[in-house]
């Protein structure tokens, strides 16, 4: 895929390739989502196929195996740089002796999903809107999950042994709910589900009237575009309003088949929006994130959060400061267009808080504003009022 002009793609780690597929794989084998889970990688030996393994990898591999899952699908693999341990896909899904070290204030549910939790699957945090957990499955489970303790933990779990259970108990509390009017499908991954299943859960959403839009959270036309089949797009077209938001965090990860996976989505009428996660290492310059927002634009992607990364246990080797997401947002905003420019987000406790750096301040003659390039000028106190005229 051709890149963007204008933007430097020389500071871009890993410059983006097209995922290969190896010449024994038939195309009819590459092409179907079922091969890729089947085929996952979960070994040394698995990976060895596919990457030269650093002995830090090979031993936090090792070392991880009895703490967090691991599996990659081959399609992933394929995005990866066989050589360099440093490449930004690398990073998000071979496990890093990282995340055996304990850092201070880590914990495995800093956001408290657990404490809003209503039913087995419900977490109702804020008034009109909730999540539901689908599932705990994921087709790669990625080392920077926010959820770690929950999709890769091999000791933790929303669900124990209750994944199974019935979907009745989740959507009566959204039906006497009548101010939930959104409900955001998400886990885990819920197109980790067949098609059947998820058609149960959106039409038992659907048949409840005060539900007004259905959100799906998932990383698959990241992961494993090919799962985003036109019998899927069918079938929750059929359940509109629909929309999905997925997961992009590298331009590397936007290939022909990502861009396929989001155009037969966006040919159902379901808008697709981006979710990146600030990480140390994989996506945290300028460059990188310019390079990612307006990839996306091209491929009718709308960037919606940019989430600064969650002190998460397992996931705190990924952090960067704030400075950087700052520094990040400053060479957005205003060098690309608006809908190109992300929210930057904390996720707390109490909600996602937007945390950019405002481009203005109060001043006594009116507001002092800074555009992209540094410059400067005052709106007029007299132009444009900040406070209402009988408050003055
Ligand atoms: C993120 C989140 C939502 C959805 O938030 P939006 O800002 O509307 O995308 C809803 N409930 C919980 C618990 C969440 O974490
Ligand atoms: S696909 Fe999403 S839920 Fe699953 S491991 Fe990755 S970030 Fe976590």
């Amino acid at each position: 895929m051709p890149r963007t002009p204008g933007v430097t793609d020389a500071a871009v780690p890993c410059a983006p390739d097209r995922p290969s597929r190896p010449p024994e794989v038939l195309e009819s084998e590459w092409n179907d989502w079922r091969w890729h889970m089947r085929k996952r990688i979960t070994s040394v030996k698995k990976a060895q196929r596919w990457l030269r393994l650093t002995a830090d990898e090979e031993k936090a591999i090792e070392k991880s195996a009895g703490k967090y899952r691991w599996s990659v699908t081959p399609y992933y693999a394929s995005l990866m740089d066989p050589d360099d341990p440093t490449c930004p896909v690398r990073q998000q899904a071979i496990p890093a002796l990282g995340e055996l070290v304990e850092f201070p204030g880590a914990e495995v549910d800093p956001v408290g999903d657990m404490f809003y939790r209503k039913t087995n699957r419900v977490v109702h945090k804020y008034p009109d809107r909730v999540i539901m957990l689908i599932t705990e499955a994921c087709p790669v489970y990625c080392r920077h999950c926010t959820r770690k303790f929950h999709t890769t933990d091999v000791g933790g779990s929303y669900f124990r042994d209750s994944e199974g259970e019935s979907f009745t108990e989740d959507l009566r509390y959204i039906a006497e709910h009548p101010e939930i009017r959104d409900v955001l499908l998400t886990g885990g991954d819920p197109l980790s589900y067949r098609d059947g299943k998820l058609e149960e859960i959106v039409s038992g959403l659907r048949g409840i009237p005060t539900v007004e839009i259905i959100r799906i959270g998932s990383r698959f036309p990241v992961l494993l575009p090919q799962r985003i089949t036109e019998d899927l797009c069918e079938m929750l077209a059929r359940y509109h309003p629909v929309w999905l938001n997925t997961h992009f965090n590298h331009p590397k990860e936007i290939t022909p088949e990502s861009a396929g996976a989001v155009d037969r989505l966006l040919r159902h009428g379901i808008p697709v929006g981006n979710q990146t996660v600030l990480l140390r290492g994989v996506n945290d310059d300028v460059a990188t994130m310019r390079t990612l927002m307006t990839e996306l634009l091209r491929i009718r992607v709308r960037p919606y959060y940019l989430y600064h990364c969650d002190n998460v246990t397992g996931v705190s080797h990924f952090m960067t400061s704030i400075e950087k997401g700052w520094e990040i947002m400053e060479g957005l905003q205003g060098h690309i267009t608006g809908f190109g420019v992300p929210q930057y987000v904390l996720t707390t406790r109490i909600g996602k808080i937007p945390i950019a750096q405002p481009c203005f301040t109060r001043t006594p003659d009116g507001l002092l504003l800074r555009n992209y390039r540094g410059e400067e000028m005052v709106v007029d106190d007299a132009v444009h009022p900040i406070t209402e005229p009988d408050a003055r």
